[in-house]
């Protein structure tokens, strides 16, 4: 996402370090959409943080999965009580265990 969480931009040094090459888009309106071509992992964040943006995450998982990409989602604001990505499509679900 080009509107998540504030480490989001470390991260990204980091992978394109690599030679990883590393796209975003805003959560809102599922724009992730329009830069899905040639992805390998579509990396959602959904309630973004801190803007609260949301996506739908069975749309992208079910577009992205179509494309041969695995989907991540970061589930930290929503927490497991208010949304399940693996239930909606996504691959992998993490959150910060430090909130
Ligand atoms: C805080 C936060 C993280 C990072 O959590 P740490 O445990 O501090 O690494 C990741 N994603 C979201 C959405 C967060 O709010």
């Amino acid at each position: 996402p080009s509107d998540g969480y504030q480490a989001l931009p470390l991260v990204r040094a980091q992978l394109e370090a690599y030679g990883i090459e590393v796209r975003t888009a805003p959560t809102g309106q599922d724009a992730q959409l329009d830069v899905l071509g040639g992805a390998k992992l579509l990396w959602l964040e959904t309630p973004s943080n801190p803007g609260l943006d949301v996506c739908d995450v069975r749309r992208l998982a079910e577009a992205a999965h179509a494309r041969g990409a695995l989907v991540a989602v970061d589930n930290t604001l929503a927490t497991p009580l208010g949304q399940r990505p693996l239930e909606l499509g996504a691959d992998f679900a993490v959150a910060s265990g430090t909130k």
